[in-house]
């Protein structure tokens, strides 16, 4: 079978080196300048992220730039709310996803040529897949910057479901940003705050898990949504998506079957995003007290557990229903 990827990002690189490895016929393609600087937060958590890397054969301790000792939540009528940190840190993007590929002939240049399975892996543009009428993006913008004003991790909530602010610390440097539907409340929660260097860029929150494959194509990471949307954690989950990915690959030579199964492993896996999703509408469209929103209030531990932060839903029950 051969194979081509769209995209170089969290999902592709380690894609690309999964079927690599594994002897597969692959080509992958990312036109983003060699010295692009990622626009993301870098935040991830580490346990997991190893656990990930040690099958392409990267110590992911040889990354790490901060870890989280407290997390702090606040925001949308909620005071500061101290959480442990377990597992949370930032890691340098950058420097990894260059790593994983460097013994991999990749082009650089937009996706071309006939493959038996083309991957979308292309994150928020599905420049593969294309666009879909029920998607949902958020605009988000973060400055590098030399001084915070807290130095652990630090997210603050914009009223009714409208994103959240955050401070990540970089060893030295730190990641400040905003993610909001409004962009008037992302430039406001940013004044006052220095930057050596701005980044941004739309992220999509709403899991598209019924749109993932289309003809011969599939999709992977963003491009289907694989982003909490609670968080915004994204990386991991991305990743994940590849290694099921490649799992199905390596299974079924048939590619209607591959598509089915790895369909419905996506669609079991992540099945807590689609409740998350949910949450999130019901809290922007000021449904606050729903049995929906009950039923979600797992998921959203769930979610915080995997990010690397040891959550305790009961802590903030109040401000969610
Ligand atoms: C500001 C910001 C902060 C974030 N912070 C965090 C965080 O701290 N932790 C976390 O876990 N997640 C975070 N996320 C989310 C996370 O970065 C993404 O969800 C994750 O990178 C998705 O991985 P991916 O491989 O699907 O897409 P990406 O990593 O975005 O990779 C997509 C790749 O496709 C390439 N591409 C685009 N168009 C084409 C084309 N036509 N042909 C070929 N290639 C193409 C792009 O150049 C890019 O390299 C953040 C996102 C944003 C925007």
């Amino acid at each position: 079978m051969t194979i081509g990827i769209a995209g170089l990002g969290a999902a592709g690189t380690y894609l690309v080196k999964r079927l690599h490895d594994a002897g597969f016929d692959v080509r992958a393609f990312d036109p983003k300048r060699p010295d692009h600087y990622i626009p993301c937060g870098y935040a991830t958590n580490e346990f997991r992220a190893s656990h990930f890397m040690k099958k392409i054969g990267i110590d992911f301790e040889d990354y790490i730039l901060a870890r989280a000792k407290n997390v702090i939540f606040t925001g949308s009528g909620m005071p500061e709310i101290p959480f442990p940190g377990r597992g949370l840190c930032t890691f340098d993007r950058n420097k990894l996803q260059r790593d994983i590929i460097s013994d991999i002939s990749t082009v650089n240049g937009h996706f071309s040529g006939n493959y038996d399975l083309a991957v979308d892996a292309s994150g928020v543009s599905r420049s593969l897949l294309g666009s879909v009428r029920n998607d949902f993006l958020m605009y988000t913008k973060e400055y590098v910057s030399k001084e915070s004003k807290h130095d652990d991790f630090y997210f603050r909530y914009f009223e009714e479901g409208r994103g959240y602010f955050w401070e990540f610390p970089l060893n030295g440097s730190y990641h400040i940003g905003a993610g909001s539907s409004d962009p008037e409340i992302i430039s406001e929660s940013l004044r006052g705050y220095s930057a050596i260097r701005i980044t941004g860029r739309a992220i999509r929150l709403s899991p598209l898990f019924k749109d993932m494959v289309r003809e011969n194509i599939m999709g992977v990471g963003e491009s289907i949504g694989t982003v909490s949307p609670v968080t915004g954690e994204g990386i991991l989950p991305s990743i994940e998506s590849a290694e099921i990915l490649f799992r199905c690959i390596d299974k079924y030579s048939d590619l209607e079957e591959l598509q089915a199964k790895y369909q419905n492993s996506i669609r079991k896996r992540f099945d807590h995003y689609q409740k998350l999703y949910a949450l999130l509408q019901n809290f922007r469209n000021g449904r606050r007290i729903s049995l929906s929103n009950a039923v979600a209030v797992r998921s959203v531990s769930k979610a915080m557990r995997e990010f690397g932060i040891d959550f305790s839903v009961w802590k903030i029950m109040r401000y969610i229903l």
